[in-house]
């Protein structure tokens, strides 16, 4: 089963990444982490994109789309895997799909999480993280049982800077336009299945799974 994992900051993907990784037994493929892991380890690919990186630029699409192909042609990518975090643009994809079609194989299906804006905003805004456990709260939706004291430790909780309305406003729209032409990119490719991200988490998880038909 080879993935893409698509959704806006928020809806929840990390969840879903993990539940499917262990029910279809696929790595999970995150460009962050390649990227750090070619960085530490010094290779040629990894070289190259720090320097853009120390630079204060961004890394060029054939770069990023090299170290993800060189990712999956990994043994434990053989069976499939699950892509988060790329690609990013439609020129990336169309990158990602000569290279898996030089390996012989395709996508299989590509997994978006869609949420509406406001559910979205409303999530981040009402976050509070425990200074001292890192454990996270909702206002709404999972609350701490003392206002502004956590649970697990008694530590105080507090709400990160860029958990603002503004700020996660901003951050949502940029995805989504983004994101928009790599959505449409796929359907016509029919491959992507629309996700209902507004439901109850394992009922999100249930309907990934019916939709990948396994
Ligand atoms: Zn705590």
């Amino acid at each position: 089963m080879r993935l893409i994992l698509l959704g806006p900051p928020g809806a929840g993907k990390g969840t879903q990444a993990s539940g499917i990784i262990e029910k279809y037994q696929i790595p999970h493929i995150s460009t962050g982490d390649i990227f750090r892991k070619n960085i530490k380890e010094g290779t040629e690919l990894g070289k190259k994109a720090k320097g853009y990186m120390d630079q204060g630029l961004l890394v060029p699409d054939e770069l990023v789309v090299a170290i993800v192909e060189d990712r999956l042609k990994e043994d434990d990518c053989k069976d499939g895997f699950l892509l988060d975090g790329f690609p990013r643009t439609e020129k990336q994809a169309e990158a990602l799909d000569e290279s898996l079609s030089k390996m012989g194989v395709s996508m299989d299906k590509v997994i978006n999480v869609s949420v509406d804006k406001n559910v979205l905003v409303e999530r981040a805004v009402g976050r509070r993280i425990c200074k001292d456990c890192g454990a996270t709260y909702h206002i709404k939706f999972n609350p701490s049982t003392k206002d502004g004291v956590c649970d697990k430790c008694g530590g105080a909780l507090y709400q990160r800077a860029d958990d603002n309305e503004e700020t996660v406003t901003k951050r949502i729209e940029v995805y989504l336009n983004e994101t928009q032409p790599l959505i449409d990119y796929y359907k016509a490719r029919n491959i992507l299945v629309t996700i209902d991200g507004e439901q109850d988490i394992h009922k999100v998880f249930e309907d990934i799974v019916a939709a990948l038909g396994a």
